[in-house]
């Protein structure tokens, strides 16, 4: 049990080199197989499977190398709570973009303290 999930991670890891190895929104960055991090899809091609087809996050990630490398842009590598805020049960990709926008911009605008 432990070996496979340590190769998942090392798969993980490979693809991450790509992107520099850094979560594509926080630039945290990936050092080593292990946990934390994920890759995001930002387009789905037609007839490509999901993770539901799988029965384990090793073959999935297997099943995805090879169309990492094809299609580079078409995939973020993200930190898990970068993943989180995008796709996740409270995820901004929940909700309808304009209003996306719209938190964007109250940000934005919003004059209390800063974090660094
Ligand atoms: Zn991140």
């Amino acid at each position: 049990m432990q070996r496979k999930i340590k190769e998942v991670y090392t798969l993980i890891f490979k693809i991450s080199e790509r992107y520099g190895s850094e979560c594509g929104i926080c630039l945290k960055k990936m050092k080593s197989a292990k946990s934390g991090f994920t890759i995001h899809h930002l387009e789905y091609r037609w007839g490509e499977k999901t993770h539901k087809d799988f029965t384990s996050r090793e073959k999935y990630y297997a099943y995805l190398t090879p169309i990492i490398d094809q299609y580079p842009d078409a995939f973020m590598f993200l930190c898990n709570a970068c993943h989180q805020s995008l796709d996740g049960p409270r995820g901004l990709n929940r909700r309808k973009k304009e209003n996306v926008l719209r938190l964007f911009l109250a940000v934005m605008n919003s004059k209390g303290k800063e974090k660094q």
